[in-house]
């Protein structure tokens, strides 16, 4: 049996005890926050280069796909083998191999979790500055493939920006490191090719990222206001007076009472929309920052501007800003979140748009959003045994998506593609740009076995033919 063969075959390589393949485990691999399912055939724990390398050549050997995993944390079904095969999980690949404070580089495994790495370097006084707001369960490797954003992503940049080059095992089994701890590297950037490519080019065995002294002071405000549009304007103002904050998340009213009965932060129940704005820098020109945003906030209607007194404050704001999508488990059943960006101009505008979706489709949709980056989560509210509403949701969803792109923004701000989003790649782009992707995954991986099935709007056949 093929099955039989391939666990025969894994085995050998990363041993008895590192290999899955009864019907319980495979049913704990066939999901993640998609609303789409399938089993792997088997699951191979890795803790190496070449263990990885040695699992893709079984793959290629007999013709299987295989989709690396790590925290499982993505939005978007990228770790759903939709076409079977092998998942490789990379979690135990979770070492810091080094940190360079000379030259202000690390290198990690990936199945490292962001906020380990944070936890590590800050008594050192260095930062990782990406922080998914998923920090404590996204892997570093989840976080390079998907290119993962997070709320200090406005002042900081992404994952791109962080990462300076990889070990990847490639689609037929050969190790190659790409870029490297140098600022540059001569020829093809393959870095910025492979960060965001959602395990579609190869296994990403190790990271060189960039690492930052840690920010001599920080001050954190919680803004709030009574109409949306208020907060959305505030956001523009603060940027167009020039002014550069490390975050600047928004959260409504709905997620904020599912933060309030969760964590208990000290959110008010009454308003419509609050900001969490942190500025950061030298501790000299703090105050004067400071003060310059909470009288920016007032002028465009905040009834109240609050500045986190110490580090405790600071971190129930936070926990309650990452704690959200937690929070909002508590609201209904299952919910799907929306990930799209618009200019940050055009805040108040799709905000009314999406309340609009929701009242037509007959759902209801919290919004929470990183509004420095114009990036919006809705989260749309539904029960996953009704299949009705479910087919409500997705058309939902999918109208969200479109009103992004009417509105000159994206498909996603920092969730991938992945399987949800194949069908609105043709909202922003041609059929000559799909297919200019499609030769770029073709030339890595000509016969289709890196997580198949994600990402591109074309037929298996298109992909996998020579
Ligand atoms: C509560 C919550 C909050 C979130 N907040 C944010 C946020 O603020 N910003 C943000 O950007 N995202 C956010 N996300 C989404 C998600 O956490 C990120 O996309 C994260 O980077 C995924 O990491 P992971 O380790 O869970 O990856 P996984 O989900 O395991 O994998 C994601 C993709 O990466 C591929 N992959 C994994 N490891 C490797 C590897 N070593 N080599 C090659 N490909 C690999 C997989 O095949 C898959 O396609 C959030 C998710 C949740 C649940």
């Amino acid at each position: 049996m093929a099955q039989k063969a391939l666990v025969e075959e894994l085995r050998k390589i990363v041993g008895e005890k590192n290999v899955l393949h009864s019907d319980v485990d495979m049913q704990l691999y066939q999901y993640d926050a998609c609303l789409q399912e399938r089993r792997p055939d088997a699951v191979a724990f890795v803790h190496s280069t070449e263990e990885v390398a040695g699992v893709v050549k079984v793959c290629n050997k007999l013709g299987v796909p295989f989709v690396p995993r790590g925290g499982g944390t993505n939005l978007s079904g990228g770790t759903i083998p939709i076409k079977g095969g092998v998942v490789v999980e990379m979690i135990r690949m979770n070492r810091i191999l080094e940190v360079d404070r000379a030259n202000l580089r690390a290198r990690v495994q990936p199945g490292l979790f962001n906020l380990e790495l944070g936890t590590a370097l800050a008594p050192l006084g260095y930062q990782y500055l990406p922080d998914p707001a998923s920090q404590k369960a996204a892997t570093l490797g989840g976080n390079v493939a998907e290119n993962s954003g997070g709320p200090h992503c406005f002042k900081y940049g992404v994952t791109t920006n962080h990462v300076l080059g990889m070990t990847v095992v490639l689609p037929d089994g050969q190790v190659a490191t790409i870029g490297g701890k140098a600022p540059d590297t001569p020829g093809y950037d393959l870095t910025g090719v492979f960060v965001g490519s959602e395990g579609t080019l190869g296994i990403c065995t190790e990271v060189v990222v960039r690492i930052m002294r840690l920010t001599e002071g920080v001050k954190t405000l919680l803004a709030i206001y009574d109409s949306i549009e208020e907060g959305s304007e505030s956001v523009s103002a603060i940027v167009a007076a020039g002014m550069v904050p490390a975050t600047l998340e928004m959260m409504d009213q709905l997620v904020i009472q599912a933060v309030e009965a969760s964590i208990h932060c000290g959110l008010p129940l009454d308003c419509a929309t609050v900001l969490i704005i942190e500025v950061d820098g030298l501790k000299d020109d703090l105050e004067a920052q400071t003060q310059a945003i909470v009288d920016l906030c007032k002028a465009h209607g905040a009834r109240e501007v609050r500045v986190a007194k110490d580090d405790a404050e600071r971190a129930m704001l936070w926990a309650g800003r990452r704690g959200a999508f937690g929070a909002v488990a508590r609201l209904a059943p299952s919910y799907l979140v929306c990930d799209g960006t618009v200019p940050r101009t055009a805040l108040p505008q799709v905000l009314r748009k999406v309340a609009e979706v929701g009242k037509k489709y007959d759902l209801r949709i919290p919004n929470v959003f990183h509004a420095g980056d114009g990036n919006l989560h809705p989260l749309i509210l539904f029960d996953w045994r009704d299949a009705e509403q479910k087919a409500r949701v997705m058309k939902a969803g999918m109208e969200i998506l479109e009103l992004c792109v009417e509105l000159g923004g994206t498909i996603s701000g920092e969730h991938g593609v992945g399987l949800e989003k194949i069908d609105a790649m043709r909202l922003v782009f041609t059929e000559a740009d799909i297919h200019s992707q499609v030769r770029v995954k073709k030339a890595f991986d000509p016969r289709d076995l890196a997580n198949p099935g994600k990402m591109f709007p074309v037929p298996a056949e298109v992909l996998s033919a020579r």
